[in-house]
């Protein structure tokens, strides 16, 4: 870089900054399958709640504590409002969860490979990450093996991404139980799960002080664009969040339309059930064409090709307009994830894969 570093932290001069997947200018005819996002619309009626706002309601600021949001959300998952925090994303959940508890110089734990977020904002953080293997062949967690040695936080994406895995909650639960710090459950895709109410350790809040589930509208609720995240911990959990919080982190309309967004569950519930049975259909797809598709409980599939390289069918696909994701990186490089579509897309990336494979 320039001779300008002189100004930066020494945080920022040395950070590797998060690479988010590709995005196209909106009016580009292409098939997206590389950033998770859903296929379908959101609820109409967050729509309209967020339509309704648009007059001079906005020269307010919104309510810092998002009253309406967190009560709805309360009475939609059986908790108390006081469990709940609300946050620009998840991702700005997980970046405050940093600043709540840790300091610099101390280190979380993460499994490899995961969110690629996390060591991000643990840089940023001034936090060290020491990082635990996935088990060859299947991606699982090694609970067993994840032992604390003085970590601050664990974080375990579950359904784990970029893999689509899902954890079973008793050893994670146990794992709980015996980590010193705070575990950080993300569950961005739980609702692509076959069965959510069952696998979401939201169950095991009351019973552990130490857990923190973090949640977003982004992915089921079709509404990336709106940034809105949440987490279910108990109340002291919460209030540290809340202490380190700007003051009015959510705007009026993201307030609104993801409240809209909870009043409406089934609408979410639709489509995620679209996604699921597109998922079941593409992996026996995607097998019939020469690729391992790993078991996937999120809105994406993880695959090898047998024979063919991924760098080469990614950079085949992108030339046809259809963008999958690749990670260049040891031990992913020869797997590509591929998010789930509506079923047309998934059509147009089949007759595309066979031309590319022929
Ligand atoms: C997409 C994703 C998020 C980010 O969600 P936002 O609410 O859009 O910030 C968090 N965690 C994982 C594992 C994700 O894949």
């Amino acid at each position: 870089m320039s001779g300008f570093e002189q100004y930066f932290s020494k945080r920022i001069r040395g950070l590797q900054p998060y690479t988010p997947g590709f995005q196209p200018p909106p009016s580009a005819e292409l098939i997206k399958l590389n950033t998770n996002e859903n296929p379908y619309p959101p609820s109409p009626r967050s729509l309209e709640a967020i339509r309704e706002l648009l007059d001079a309601r906005l020269r307010r600021y919104p309510p810092p504590q998002w009253d309406h949001l967190r009560n709805t959300l309360a009475r939609a998952y059986g908790t108390k409002a006081e469990q709940i925090f609300c946050g620009n994303g998840s991702d700005e959940i997980l970046a405050l969860a940093f600043r709540c508890f840790t300091d610099p110089g101390d280190r979380v734990l993460l499994t490899d490979p995961t969110y690629s977020l996390y060591p991000v904002l643990a840089a940023l953080a001034g936090v060290s990450c020491r990082t635990v293997p996935t088990r060859d062949g299947d991606f699982s967690v090694p609970f067993d093996a994840l032992a604390a040695e003085g970590e601050r936080i664990a974080f375990i994406a579950n359904p784990n991404a970029p893999t689509g895995r899902l954890e079973a909650l008793p050893p994670l639960s146990a794992f709980v139980n015996d980590f010193p710090g705070v575990v950080i459950v993300d569950e961005a895709y739980i609702d692509f799960a076959d069965h959510p109410e069952k696998a979401t350790a939201l169950n095991l809040i009351e019973q552990h002080p130490n857990l923190l589930v973090t949640r977003t509208f982004s992915k089921a609720f079709s509404l990336c664009g709106l940034r809105v995240g949440y987490a279910f911990g108990q109340a002291h959990l919460i209030d540290a969040l809340l202490r380190a919080k700007d003051s009015y982190n959510l705007d009026l309309l993201a307030q609104a339309g993801a409240a809209a967004a909870i009043a409406d569950m089934d609408w979410m519930r639709q489509q995620a059930d679209k996604v699921r049975r597109t998922r079941k259909n593409s992996a026996r797809e995607l097998e019939t064409r020469g690729f391992t598709v790993l078991p996937s409980q999120a809105n994406f599939l993880f695959v090898r090709h047998k024979t063919r390289d991924a760098r080469e069918m990614h950079q085949a696909l992108a030339a046809r307009h259809i963008h999958v994701r690749h990670f260049p990186l040891p031990g992913l490089d020869n797997y590509l994830r591929i998010s789930i579509g509506s079923d047309q897309e998934m059509e147009a990336l089949f007759r595309t894969l066979d031309e590319v494979l022929a």
